[in-house]
């Protein structure tokens, strides 16, 4: 994709460059993209930017444009520039090829095995991994997925794409512990409700039966609708509440 400032003025300079930079990654956030690579010019931004297919249903014919393979469904991407042809790619070969357009000589990719892990509850969750380069670093995702294909669990770090993988996912696997270990619902006289500590962490994402424009919030791995949730804080009328949105890969 190629950005340019209306009649090509050379306008972007040194504070306007780091406000966009971070603009840009936060755009391509909330459509669950990456930027895999980005330069700014003085009169216009280059940007690659990698799409995750939608969620595909598991008998999906798809398979990736280089290896042949079928993807796993939470792991496939399109890659391509703006205008230009799309390939859709696994995660592994998608991996090597942002690495050789990027000069990294060292870079491994690794297919983590699943991990199962009990929550507070003693309820079993199985989580995935996926290990992505962009233009920012590397992310390690462990999703865990329901039968609809929707994601319960859903845990990310980033890091230095250079650095140590397996220290990475370390450090993940501590936060998926701690994380899974705290809850913030319980089961009430009429349903779910919040429990007594009075904190509610959630995750937004698409309603899976997909029947309004309206997200659900993910909360202890539950799919909750916004209408739910509603009902859950009818019970604090008078309270007063903050909503704080951060990434996925920020403590909270
Ligand atoms: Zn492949």
């Amino acid at each position: 994709m190629v950005l340019i400032p209306k009649r090509r003025r050379k306008t972007l300079y040194d504070e306007l460059k780091r406000h966009l930079r971070e603009v840009f990654h936060d755009l391509a956030r909330r459509k669950e993209s990456q930027i895999i690579e980005g330069h700014m010019m003085a009169d216009h931004v280059h940007m690659l930017i990698s799409i995750p297919e939608p969620r595909m249903p598991d008998n999906t014919t798809k398979s990736c444009a280089s290896c042949g393979l079928a993807p796993r469904p939470f792991d496939s991407v399109l890659y391509g520039s703006y205008g230009g042809p799309s390939r859709l790619l696994c995660g592994r070969c998608f991996n090597l090829e942002a690495a050789r357009r990027r000069g990294l000589v060292d870079f491994e990719h690794i297919d983590f095995e699943p991990s199962t892990m009990s929550d507070a509850r003693g309820r079993e969750h199985v989580l995935q991994f996926r290990t992505h380069l962009f233009a920012g670093g590397v992310t390690i995702d462990a999703i865990e997925r329901n039968e609809d294909q929707s994601e319960s669990y859903w845990f990310k770090l980033i890091g230095n794409e250079e650095g140590d993988l397996f220290e990475l996912l370390a450090r993940l696997v501590t936060k998926m512990r701690q994380e899974l270990a705290c809850t913030h619902l319980e089961e009430g006289a009429y349903g779910l409700q919040i429990n007594d500590r009075g904190i509610v962490r959630a995750r937004i994402e698409s309603d899976p039966e997909g029947k309004t424009d309206m997200p659900a919030v993910v909360i202890d791995g539950r799919n909750i609708s916004w209408g739910e949730f509603g009902r859950m804080v009818a019970t604090y009328m008078g309270f007063q509440f903050k909503l704080q949105l951060r990434d996925l890969s920020d403590d909270i």
